[in-house]
């Protein structure tokens, strides 16, 4: 592998197996979809506006709010960070974004009787892209992809890293065994043990990111059969036991791959 470090020097390096966790600008995937891998997409006609705010925590649990005026997240880092979320139109830039509209937007949304959203000083505010995409298969003869290199999900289940750490899950033991027994015949099994957890993850991502999301169209009433078709679905789940568990379910996510199991 040939490589440029950040100071300009350049070499090569030899190795057995190469791991690509290159995030989701990822050149080592480029090595298998150039080689015939399918690179499956789906782009979504919404985005975050994200913002970290020092302020205290509006509610102990997160909050997903779905609105006519659309969707607000309402997350927290610490007791004193928070970090909240706007749906907005994929073009928006944050300068379109003044204090006044946030606020605004954030108490017309994710308010209710029980919570008002905690205001404070604004330290960072960014958009943040809705892709979803996976890639098939995950290896090319000893190069595996994990991670965001490997598939990206929207940010609406937060199930990014727990994916890339069950992609690992799945590797290392593998690795390690091909790397003491020399035989790598296990690695062989990467990527169909990873990707049927990968496209449950891609349904799971899309599922609340199309339920919780409002999107606009030309035709009136079209959008407004979508608008409660999607609210009755909504309904459905958070009325119903079984609705309720497989949300829970599917939020906290399914089972890691066993990494004792070589
Ligand atoms: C704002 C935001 C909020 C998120 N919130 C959540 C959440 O709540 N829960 C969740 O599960 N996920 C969340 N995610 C997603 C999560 O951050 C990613 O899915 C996760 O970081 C993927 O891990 P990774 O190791 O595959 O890739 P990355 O974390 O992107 O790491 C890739 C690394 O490779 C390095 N790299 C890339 N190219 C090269 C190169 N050519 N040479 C050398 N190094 C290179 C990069 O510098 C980087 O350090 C969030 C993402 C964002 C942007």
């Amino acid at each position: 592998m040939h490589y440029q470090a950040a100071d300009g020097t350049s070499g090569v390096l030899s190795a057995d197996f190469v791991i690509g966790a290159d995030g989701s600008k990822s050149l080592t995937r480029k090595l298998i979809t150039g080689a015939g891998g399918l690179r499956m997409k789906h782009e979504y006609p919404f985005a975050w506006f994200g913002i970290t705010v020092n302020a205290p925590q509006t509610a102990p649990e997160l909050i997903y709010a779905t609105h006519p005026a659309g969707f607000a997240h309402i997350s927290t880092r610490s007791e004193h960070v928070q970090r909240y979320y706007l749906q907005c139109d994929p073009e928006d830039t944050p300068d379109m974004w003044s204090d006044e509209r946030i606020w605004e937007q954030l108490h017309l949304r994710a308010d209710s009787d029980a919570v008002t959203v905690s205001e404070g000083e604004i330290t960072d505010k960014a958009v943040l892209c809705f892709r979803s995409a996976v890639t098939d298969p995950m290896q090319r003869r000893r190069l595996f992809i994990a991670g965001d290199a490997a598939h990206t999900v929207p940010p609406t289940g937060a199930k990014g890293l727990n994916l890339a750490m069950a992609d690992i899950c799945a590797l290392a033991p593998r690795l390690a065994h091909a790397v003491k027994k020399s035989d790598t015949s296990a690695l062989d099994d990467y990527s169909k043990l990873a990707l049927p957890r990968v496209w449950k993850t891609q349904h799971f991502s899309y599922w609340m990111s199309s339920m919780l999301h409002s999107v606009p169209g030309a035709d009136q009433m079209s959008t407004q059969f979508q608008t409660n078709r999607r609210l009755a679905e909504l309904s459905t789940v958070v009325t119903t036991d079984a609705g309720r568990q497989l949300l829970a379910h599917e939020y906290v996510g399914w089972d890691f791959p066993p990494i004792d199991s070589f």
